[in-house]
């Protein structure tokens, strides 16, 4: 398959282009970008064979089957339009787009159109998470009473940009990894969170939007989630705790990009170390967004696993700022 790249991001340069790669017969043919210099640098450097700041050309191009959209959030939504309306699959960055409204569009355009649409949540894809999960789900720790997520961490220099100045592209850490954290919850737990308590503030890097969030979340179930975002925490480390009536499952250093990270398993029966396969995240999405496309099996996550991760943000945020407790509204997208 060839696939469009939309957006000369830094996630497409580090992991998605060689993501798109390691799939036999793929390769990323087209360069998309707002800048044009920009673009021919990046598509140069990339191996990428045609450039263009013009989506409609590279869609144009009935060699190209998919869209792999990593431009700034506010793109997202009427490039990934463009992408289905031209019949293109779509794998789209999260958070897929700015309001829940925006992204319930693209996600019913898509099932319109009949390609697939895709959302980037790797953290879902990765060995480790996918580990703890079969241990809840094997009853390994009894009934969830609570998860706690921790994903403070340092943003890197070369990404001290919109995500910290600018509201208007998506810019905060809510947007940024809560969303990722969201998914973590509803992929572990098989359940959406239903209410959320927030606050937020910016602690040395936000400009106009929060760098740091904490959030309480209540689980139909009547699991409680703990999850902690942040931009400014050098040495915070990351991880996860889930703790049931019959164990504890510690994991450190897994809200990470690689296949990296520590389980532990705790119950009567002592400790147990917890091995995983360590398989490259994005590789391993990209793979189950080809075989969806193909028609054997769904794509690791959604598009409605996506819609789902932005309004749990978005309730989030808004609990933050009014301070209220915030029922998540999921409207119809159950
Ligand atoms: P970047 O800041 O690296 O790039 C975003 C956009 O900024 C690019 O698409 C490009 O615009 C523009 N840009 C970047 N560098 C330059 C430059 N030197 N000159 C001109 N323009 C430039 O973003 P990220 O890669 O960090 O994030 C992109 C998207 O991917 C976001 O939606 C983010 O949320 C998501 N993301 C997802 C991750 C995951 O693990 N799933 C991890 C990291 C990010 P243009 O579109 O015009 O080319």
């Amino acid at each position: 398959m060839k696939w469009a790249f939309v957006g000369a991001s830094t996630i497409a340069a580090q992991f998605m282009i060689r993501a798109v790669r390691a799939q036999a017969g793929n390769d990323v043919t087209w360069l998309v970008s707002g800048n044009a210099d920009h673009a021919a640098t990046y598509a140069a450097e990339h191996g990428i064979a045609r450039a263009t700041t013009d989506l409609a050309e590279a869609l144009a191009d009935p060699d190209v089957a998919a869209a792999y959209i990593s431009s700034t959030n506010e793109k997202h939504f009427d490039q990934a339009m463009a992408a289905i309306a031209a019949g293109k699959h779509v794998l789209c960055e999260k958070p897929l787009a700015m309001t829940i409204e925006q992204a319930t569009s693209m996600v019913r355009a898509a099932e319109t159109a009949g390609v697939t649409f895709a959302t980037n949540h790797h953290l879902r894809c990765s060995g480790s998470h996918r580990a703890i999960k079969g241990l809840i789900d094997a009853g390994r720790i009894g009934r969830v009473l609570s998860l706690r997520i921790h994903h403070a961490v340092h943003l890197p220099a070369n990404l001290q940009g919109w995500r910290i100045t600018s509201a208007k592209a998506g810019g905060g850490v809510i947007p940024d990894i809560t969303v990722h954290d969201a998914d973590v919850a509803r992929f572990l737990l098989g359940e959406d969170p239903q209410t959320v308590v927030a606050q937020m503030t910016s602690s040395g890097m936000g400009q106009g939007v929060e760098d740091s969030a904490m959030s309480v979340w209540t689980m139909p179930s009547g699991a409680m989630v703990m999850s902690h975002e942040s931009f400014t925490h050098p040495f915070a480390g990351s991880g996860l705790e889930v703790h049931g009536t019959e164990g504890s499952i510690f994991a450190r250093g897994v809200m990470t990009q690689n296949p990296v990270g520590k389980i532990t398993l705790v119950t009567a029966a002592g400790t147990e170390a917890v091995s995983y396969p360590a398989h490259d995240l994005y590789q391993q999405g990209v793979a189950e967004f080809l075989a969806a496309t193909r028609g054997d099996g769904r794509p690791a996550a959604t598009g409605w696993d996506g819609v789902k991760s932005l309004t749990v943000a978005l309730a989030v945020r808004e609990a933050a700022t009014t301070g209220a407790r915030i029922d998540v509204n999921y409207g119809e997208n159950k």
